[in-house]
């Protein structure tokens, strides 16, 4: 899949992959993928939270059961409890925002995907960005961090 898009010539100017690679195997095949194809990654960006945060974040998401818009009962929650803004039609937690199932994915990602960071971190890869900020401050941290490796890569 990720061959064929890097084939199709949209990702001749660059490509950012968002939650891939999830383990060490697919990390190894996407730099096969690559260096057979003479390019390589530029960085491998992590956003770290601690688990209560993640799991404190992801469960108070709200999802509209009409039009699936999203709130937040913290950060962006509706006018009135449990109705939509926009449709006035009923808010749910998703199954996939359950805190028990926030936490099995947690799980999965601390055996699994967690690994990751040392291996890139060997290669020189990893850039870190303190996910407990604001989401308006990670975007602008990793814009300029990506705007910085860019005029790297270009010396
Ligand atoms: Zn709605």
């Amino acid at each position: 899949m990720i061959e064929e898009r890097l084939d199709s010539g949209e990702a001749d100017d660059g490509f950012l992959l968002d939650g891939f690679p999830r383990t060490i195997g697919q990390a190894e095949m996407l730099e096969q993928a690559l260096t057979k194809r003479g390019r390589r990654l530029t960085a491998a960006l992590l956003i770290e939270a601690p688990d209560e945060e993640v799991v404190r974040r992801l469960s108070g998401r709200r999802t509209c059961v009409k039009n699936g818009h999203v709130y937040h009962v913290e950060f962006d929650p509706p006018k009135n409890d449990g109705v939509c803004d926009q449709d006035g039609s009923r808010l749910v937690q998703r199954d996939d925002d359950k805190p028990e199932t926030v936490q099995k994915r947690l799980a999965v990602y601390h055996e699994q995907t967690e690994p990751l960071i040392q291996w890139y971190e060997e290669r020189g890869l990893l850039r870190r960005f303190d996910g407990t900020r604001t989401p308006e401050e990670v975007n602008s941290h990793i814009r300029a961090t990506l705007a910085t490796l860019a005029l790297e890569d270009e010396i």
